[in-house]
């Protein structure tokens, strides 16, 4: 669906985008994930044809965006960083400007516009000035308008950038909803954001892509150890000991007593080491109850750290 091919951008002696190349297929769900100044906004723009390249060039269903730029906008819904929003509109006027603009059939836009104010739930402001809208509201008539022509591959730059934590869980649910029915590319420089609904996540950072994986392959492979979360019922030492010596265990540390006559134990293993029925059957023989175990949540944060931290490392 979208082939990106060796992009160079410079903005004066500023090297933006350094040897960008990646591809996305029909109904992928791709975050795109880099610190601010990455080159997000940047690549975005360029295939979205807004921007031009320095080198390299953008296929959008095997056309140039360059030059197919109309052909190839038409497949594209786009929500930049800024929204492109008229604020002395109204929704439905802005609404019904955007299907001039992308040449909506007079005969469809009333359809087309009720359709996708009920999607994004902006169906009660429809008639209210859009200077006057929340953010919240205000990002969905952004996303609305990349609705508008019914295009195939949405581009969402920092879709919930700036808003506030209920809006965010509300923008992040329409996303999901989007996500079946499109190939959809959202930006971000928050691993989160783009783990829960995204397929595979590309990783920029400098203008260049570091890594590029499902995030649980992105996990899998950069956390060298497992980290095992238990809470057990029974003498401190004893249990703290038994642990630290079953095979596979590397490191057992006592972190904090939260219920009288158990302990909170953090455990280390070794690399590939599975040691939950070791630890379950060395519990069962001393009669020490499990209250807790869990596998420790692998905080994408730090992978992309380590990863764009190597890059570094080896660069220098
Ligand atoms: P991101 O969206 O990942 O935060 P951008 O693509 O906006 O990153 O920016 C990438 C780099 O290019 C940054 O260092 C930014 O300062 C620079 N940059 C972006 N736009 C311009 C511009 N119009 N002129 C000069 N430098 C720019
Ligand atoms: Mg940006």
């Amino acid at each position: 669906m979208i082939e990106v091919k060796n992009l160079v951008k410079r903005y004066g002696n500023h090297l933006a985008l350094d040897n960008v190349s990646f591809t996305i297929e029909k109904g992928e769900v791709v975050g795109f994930l880099g610190p601010n100044g990455a080159g997000k906004s940047t690549t975005m723009n360029i295939i979205t044809g807004y921007l031009s390249s320095t080198e390299g060039e953008v296929l959008v269903d095997g056309l140039s965006v360059l030059d197919n730029p109309e052909k190839a906008k038409q497949r594209i819904g786009y929500l930049p960083e800024i929204p492109p929003l008229y604020t002395d509109m109204t929704v439905n006027e802005y609404l019904s400007f955007v299907c001039d603009l992308k040449k909506v059939p007079m005969s469809k836009k009333a359809e087309m516009i009720t359709k996708i104010t009920k999607q994004v739930r902006i169906n009660d402001v429809r008639k209210r000035l859009i200077r006057n809208l929340s953010k919240g509201y205000k990002q969905r008539v952004g996303i609305a308008q990349a609705l508008i022509g019914d295009p195939e591959l949405l581009i969402l730059d920092e879709p919930t950038v700036g808003l506030d934590p209920k809006q965010i869980t509300e923008v992040r649910d329409l996303i999901k909803n989007l996500s079946e029915e499109h190939t959809l590319i959202i930006s971000s420089h928050i691993l989160a954001e783009v783990q829960a609904v995204c397929d595979r996540v590309i990783i920029i950072n400098r203008g260049r892509i570091v890594a590029t994986d499902t995030p649980d392959n992105l996990a899998k492979t950069a956390v060298k150890s497992n980290k095992l979360e238990l809470r057990i019922k029974g003498p401190k030492n004893d249990v703290l000991n038994g642990i630290a010596q079953l095979p596979g265990v590397q490191f057992a540390e006592i972190v904090r007593i939260r219920e009288e006559g158990a302990v909170d134990v953090n455990v280390e293993t070794e690399e590939n080491a599975d040691v939950r029925e070791a630890i379950f059957n060395f519990c069962s023989e001393n009669r020490y109850p499990i209250l807790m175990m869990k596998t420790s949540e692998v905080n994408l944060e730090d992978i992309f750290l380590q990863i764009t931290g190597e890059r570094e490392a080896k660069r220098a």
